[in-house]
């Protein structure tokens, strides 16, 4: 049986160093996984992480051109290492939970602050300040395969050449292994499953016209640009 509108292609990343492309199924993201952003976000750098979704479709693959979201004037870059599950699982124990993971990237959890701020103020859904379009860039996939399983190095971002995040990923509160035991006790992770790590202090708006470059030592780059709303 056919299908009753053209059938799209799956939302999916580069992989550095092949022609082939690693498709996406789930964005998972982890919130307040460094003390300190934790800090800046209002809290005691205390509390314990947290997840919520976006859409496969929200990814600009590569990352490049970015436009202005609508319905927002506050509309922030987070930097994360994103992590791209190859193998699924339920219940994973995180001493083996590397095993699941089919490589790294840089990505950018792109928020409209002020629509999460009046979610949270109202006891409401985030999915509006999170889950928009064109709300997860993200950069081509490093291979566990060729770099392994970076659980230390810096994290950057530099904004129009000003560095405005950096961080090491040691100092994640909860780390990839732990974050994907974690998820596995409440969904079954599958193939194409991505999970955003988390991004460290230093987060704030950006405008049309900025330029976007982060950085992961050993996992890559992402280069984004703010081109005005649609
Ligand atoms: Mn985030």
């Amino acid at each position: 049986m056919g299908y009753a509108i053209s059938l799209w292609a799956p939302p999916a990343l580069p992989i550095a160093g092949s022609s082939e492309s690693f498709p996406v199924r789930r964005i998972f993201c982890v919130g307040r996984n460094y003390a300190e952003h934790q800090k800046e976000m209002g809290g005691d750098g205390r509390e314990q992480p947290f997840f919520f979704l976006k859409s496969a479709h929200s990814l600009v693959p590569g990352g490049g051109i970015v436009h202005y979201p609508a319905k927002t004037s506050n509309y922030h870059y987070e930097t994360e290492m994103v992590v791209a599950i190859a193998k699924g699982g339920h219940r994973i124990d995180a001493r083996k939970a590397n095993d699941h993971v089919f490589g790294y990237a840089v990505g950018l959890d792109m928020t409209r602050r002020d629509l999460q701020q009046w979610g949270k103020d109202h006891g409401r859904p985030w999915d509006f300040g999170k889950n928009f379009d064109e709300a997860a860039p993200c950069g081509a996939l490093a291979t566990a395969n060729r770099i392994g399983h970076p659980a230390k190095g810096a994290l950057w971002l530099r904004v129009n050449g000003k560095q405005r995040q950096r961080a090491d990923l040691a100092e994640m509160i909860w780390s990839v292994p732990e974050q994907i035991a974690y998820l596995s006790e409440f969904y079954t992770l599958e193939p194409g499953d991505l999970i955003y790590s988390g991004t460290p202090a230093g987060v704030g708006p950006v405008k049309p016209g900025d330029e976007l470059h982060a950085g992961i030592d050993a996992v890559g780059e992402l280069k984004a640009t703010i081109a005005p709303a649609l």
